[in-house]
């Protein structure tokens, strides 16, 4: 064979091996350095974001499927108010604008995918009515008690006293930094 023949099946060799070296690094199902599968990559990299706009994803239909099971339904209210109250007593009196917008999305996103598909189908349409209230944490925590009473309206049950709220949601770990600050000496 001619030098120069052999030369270019050299080139086209290398050039081939460097496609499989790029393909298996870049483009293959195998584990990334982490461990994950790339699929799994590709999911906390959020790949395949449909780019649908975050308005749109706050307030969209409610996500889950109807919930027939009566005892599971009051089970999952129970716990899932108790958590939404104790939210709002635990937030800034202070937020900053962007506490303030992690709230709103918490309870809008909390909303669409409430896993009682009913009820999050009604609490879309009171949030609509009566947006989160996030300047402070007794405007939240007032608006909890607002909207959850007009939930207990519409379930026949008894209006809870809303000027309870701050003490009724003391879940009793207190305000650590406050205390650490008190604890200090002068
Ligand atoms: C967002 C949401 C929507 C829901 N929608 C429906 C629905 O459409 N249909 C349905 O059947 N169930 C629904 N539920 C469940 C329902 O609200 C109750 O949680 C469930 O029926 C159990 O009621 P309960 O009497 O044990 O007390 P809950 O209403 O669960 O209340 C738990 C405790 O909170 C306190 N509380 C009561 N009212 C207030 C208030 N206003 N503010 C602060 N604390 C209060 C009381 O101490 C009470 O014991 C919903 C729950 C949530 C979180």
């Amino acid at each position: 064979m001619a030098p120069s023949a052999a030369r270019s099946r050299f080139v086209l060799l290398a050039l081939f091996g460097m496609l499989v070296f790029t393909f298996l690094l870049f483009g293959g199902h195998g584990s990334s350095a982490d461990g994950l599968s790339s699929r799994s990559q590709a999911v906390l990299n959020n790949e395949g974001s449909s780019g649908v706009s975050s308005g749109a994803v706050l307030t969209g239909h409610a996500i889950a499927p109807k919930l027939g099971n009566a005892t599971a339904k009051a089970e999952l209210g129970r716990a899932a108010w108790k958590v939404l109250h104790t939210t709002f007593a635990r937030f800034p009196e202070k937020p900053t604008p962007e506490e303030k917008e992690a709230l709103r999305s918490y309870v809008h996103l909390f909303q669409r995918l409430y896993p009682c598909g009913e009820c999050a189908e009604h609490f879309g349409k009171v949030l609509a009515k009566y947006p989160p209230q996030v300047s402070s944490r007794s405007a939240a925590a007032m608006w909890g008690c607002m909207v959850h009473n007009i939930v207990n309206k519409r379930l026949q049950k008894p209006q809870f006293n809303c000027e309870d709220i701050g003490d009724a949601y003391d879940c009793g770990c207190g305000d650590d930094d406050k205390k650490e600050k008190d604890a200090a000496p002068a």
